[in-house]
């Protein structure tokens, strides 16, 4: 292998300097997104594929800094995952679902479920069950009053505690779903080995449905395979009446997705259910 020269900073041109002052900044400005109260959560539908009625919402993260404004949940998520910071962001999305979910059971009587994101380091943490068991009691709310969304990242890892968590999770009455259905390697082996609720198809099969017969068939399949495995199966992304309609046909469980509702504020979806 070629050693690294003095002259590779010759390679550090100007661009490179400013992505990474960017960077930088965004790094020091995500620090103080929990402390300063910059982050809110957003909530989208997940809907029954046959009549559109509202299954359960998805918790999606949103950030706006003070000194940067709105940052893509695309941009820093990924960021955060680099350290411990997707810990202590994840921490809050679940204390704020909780809180909400708590909110919504005082005003309605029935309540949605409410989906919540974890990323694998925040997953693989040594009390994660037993902070998520904390933070349902502190909140008064039932662990069967929400869904954990969980990526192959997460499922991959060689660690035993990832496995013994999902078990505790399950007996404790969380639902698991596995999300970006498809994108992995090996999403396949994950279904074999753990015991999941849901499988949620990733948009990027969803997108060309109705134009790429290989999408038809990998979506067809992947409902086919789900329903025999026990799993109830999700299809994101879902924005034409089009790809509804193959959905529906192909007996997908449950739609999301800009046809049914974007992503909007908590107080969006309050007279609805009430
Ligand atoms: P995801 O979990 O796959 O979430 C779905 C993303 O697709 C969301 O983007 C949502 O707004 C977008 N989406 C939903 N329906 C449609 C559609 O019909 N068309 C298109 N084009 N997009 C649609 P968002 O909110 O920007 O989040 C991006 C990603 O950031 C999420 O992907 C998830 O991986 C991550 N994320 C968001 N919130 C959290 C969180 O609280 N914790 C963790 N660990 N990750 C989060
Ligand atoms: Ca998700
Ligand atoms: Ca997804
Ligand atoms: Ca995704």
């Amino acid at each position: 292998a070629k050693k690294r020269g003095r002259g590779s900073h010759v390679f550090f041109d100007a661009t490179m300097n400013d992505a990474l002052t960017d960077a930088l900044r965004l790094e020091g400005a995500l620090h103080q997104a929990v402390p300063q109260g910059e982050l809110t959560l957003h909530y989208q539908p997940i809907v029954v594929a046959g009549t559109a009625k509202l299954h359960k919402l998805e918790a999606l993260l949103r950030w706006t800094s003070a000194s940067l404004g709105p940052v893509s949940p695309a941009r820093f998520i990924p960021m955060a995952e680099q350290s411990t910071l997707i810990v202590e962001l994840g921490n809050w999305v679940i204390h704020e679902a909780m809180r909400q979910r708590a909110a919504w059971q005082q005003q309605t009587a029935h309540p949605p479920i409410i989906s919540i994101n974890v990323s694998a380091r925040q997953f693989a943490q040594e009390n994660f069950v037993p902070m998520l068991l904390a933070a349902t009691q502190h909140h008064g709310v039932q662990p069967s009053a929400f869904e954990l969304e969980l990526t192959e990242y997460t499922l991959v890892a060689d660690n035993p505690a990832i496995a013994l968590h999902l078990q505790a999770l399950r007996a404790c009455g969380f639902s698991i779903s596995l999300d970006d259905f498809g994108t992995g390697y090996s999403s396949l082996s994950y279904l074999a080995r753990f015991n999941l609720h849901t499988i949620k198809i990733d948009r990027s099969f969803i997108t060309n449905l109705e134009t790429d017969a290989r999408s038809q068939a990998l979506v067809k399949a992947i409902i086919a395979m789900g329903h025999s495995l026990g799993l109830a199966v999700v299809a994101e992304g879902v924005e034409t009446p089009a790809q509804q309609a193959f959905l529906v046909a192909e007996q997908c469980d449950y739609l999301q997705g800009y046809l049914f509702g974007r992503p909007a504020p908590a107080s969006t979806f309050l007279e609805e259910h009430s």
